[in-house]
C-alpha cells in the first residue's frame, strides 16, 4: 500500500522587492510599478514521514484568490496517495472546474503539483532533475531584475556587469516604451557596454502593434540578440509567427498563458523559437510537462520565465539547452541559494526541488490555512471537502 497525504498547509505570503520596478506595460499606463511578488504555499506531509514544498505565485492582484480556491479543494487531497500525482491533478481540476480548467483555479493547483512533485523526489532520493531525467547538471542562465524601464541606463549598465562579475552568462533588458528610439539608444549603450561576446536579450512585454515590433526587429537585426522577447500582445500567436517568419532574430513569448492549450497554440502555428512557460502560470509541473512534450518535438528551445528555483530542475530535463531566468525575487523565502558560477546555474544536489521556507518568511505570510486526514484512518478514502 502506498503512503498516504497527512496534511495539507497553505500560506499567503507578501514577498518585498528591495526595489520598484517598471517594464513597459507600466510605461504605457496599463499597470503600476511591481513592488511584491504575492505567494501561494503549499506544504505536504505524509503517514511515512515525508513533507513536499510547492508553491505558486503572483503579481500585483490574484493570489488571495488563488489561496481561496486551494482552501476549496484541499480536502480532495487527505488520505489520498501522494505519489499519484496525475490522478489527483484531475481530481482537484475537476472539483473546480466550474470556474474553468486555466488561469487562477489551476494556478492555485500548481502549488499543490509542484510540492507533490517535490516529495516524490524525495522519496526518490534524487534531485527533481534527476527523477524528470537530467541532460544536464547546470543550465544557461541570464539576469533580468538589472534591466527594467525605472533604472537610469548608468544603473543598467552597472548591474549588467555586476551580473556578469557574479558569474551569469547574458543580459536581458527591458524595451516596449512609448517612445522605440530611447528603447534603440538604451540597446545600443548596453551592447556597446558589454560587447558583442555577451549574449543579450530584449523584453516588450506586449506593448507593441505588428508594425511597430516589425520595424524594431528589422532595426535591431545586426546586434544578434538572442530573443525579442513579448513584442506583441502574448494571444496574438498570428502575428508572433508572422514576425518569427520576418525576422532573423528569434521571437520568444509564452510566460503570461495560463494553461496548456494557450501555449500548444504558440507551437501548433510556429510562432516562437523559444517557448516561455512558466510552472505556475501554466498550472504546475504536471501541465508544463505536457507542453514542453510538444516543443521539444516540434524542435524548439524552453525558456522558462521566473521561479528559477523551480525551472533549474525542470530546464535540465529538457533535451535541448537553452536558458533559465535569473530573478532573485524569490531568494528571501528560501533557507538555500543557487550556486551560479560561469555563466551557468548548478542544479541543486538536494532531494526534490532542495527547498525549504526561510523562518524569517514569517514576517511576509498574510494568511495560512491547514488540513489534517483524521488521525489513524487506516482506510484509502479521502473525506469529502465538506469536511473542511
Ligand atoms: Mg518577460
Amino acid at each position: 500500500m502506498g503512503d498516504r497525504i497527512e496534511s495539507v498547509r497553505f500560506g499567503h505570503y507578501a514577498v518585498p522587492l528591495a526595489q520598484a520596478v517598471s517594464d513597459a506595460k507600466v510605461a504605457t499606463g496599463r499597470q503600476r510599478p511591481l513592488s511584491q511578488i504575492d505567494v501561494l504555499t503549499c506544504e505536504i506531509t505524509t503517514r511515512d514521514g515525508l513533507a513536499g514544498l510547492g508553491f505558486s505565485y503572483t503579481t500585483r492582484a490574484g493570489c488571495r484568490a488563488q489561496f481561496a480556491h486551494a482552501k476549496e479543494v484541499a480536502g480532495n487531497l487527505l488520505g489520498q496517495d501522494p505519489s499519484d500525482i496525475g490522478r489527483l491533478y484531475d481530481v482537484l481540476l475537476w472539483a473546480g472546474a466550474s470556474v474553468g480548467r486555466s488561469g487562477v483555479a489551476t494556478q492555485a493547483l500548481a502549488a499543490v503539483d509542484v510540492a507533490l512533485w517535490d516529495m516524490k523526489a524525495k522519496r526518490a532520493g534524487l534531485p527533481l532533475a534527476k527523477l524528470l531525467g537530467a541532460y544536464r547538471d547546470s543550465v544557461r542562465t541570464y539576469n533580468t531584475s538589472g534591466g527594467y524601464l525605472q533604472a537610469p541606463i548608468e544603473e543598467v549598465k552597472a548591474r549588467a556587469t555586476r551580473s556578469l562579475e557574479e558569474g551569469i552568462g547574458g543580459i536581458k533588458i527591458k524595451v516596449g516604451q512609448p517612445d522605440t528610439r530611447e528603447d534603440l539608444r538604451r540597446l545600443a549603450a548596453v551592447r556597446e557596454q558589454l560587447g558583442d561576446d555577451v549574449p543579450l536579450m530584449v523584453d516588450a512585454n506586449q506593448q507593441w502593434d505588428r508594425v511597430t515590433a516589425l520595424r524594431f526587429g528589422r532595426a535591431v537585426e545586426d546586434l544578434g540578440l538572442v530573443w525579442i522577447e513579448e513584442p506583441l500582445d502574448a494571444y496574438d500567436a498570428e502575428g508572433h509567427a508572422q514576425l518569427a517568419a520576418a525576422l532573423d532574430t528569434p521571437i520568444a513569448t509564452g510566460e503570461m498563458l495560463a494553461g496548456v492549450p494557450e501555449l500548444v497554440r504558440l507551437i501548433d502555428l510556429r510562432a516562437v523559437d523559444y517557448l516561455q512557460p512558466d510552472v505556475p502560470r501554466v498550472g504546475g509541473i504536471t501541465p508544463y510537462l505536457k507542453v514542453v512534450a510538444l516543443a521539444d518535438h516540434a524542435h524548439l528551445q524552453v525558456a522558462p520565465h521566473f521561479v528559477m528555483e523551480i525551472h533549474v530542475h525542470l530546464a535540465a530535463a529538457y533535451p535541448r539547452e537553452s536558458w533559465v531566468e535569473h530573478i532573485e525575487w524569490l531568494s528571501p523565502l528560501f533557507e538555500e541559494r543557487l550556486e551560479i558560477e560561469g555563466g551557468r546555474m548548478r542544479v541543486p544536489d538536494r532531494p526534490g526541488l532542495g527547498l525549504s521556507l526561510a523562518a524569517r518568511a514569517a514576517a511576509w505570510r498574510l494568511d495560512t490555512a491547514e488540513y489534517r486526514a483524521p488521525a489513524a484512518r487506516g482506510s484509502s478514502s479521502a473525506p469529502s471537502p465538506g469536511r473542511l
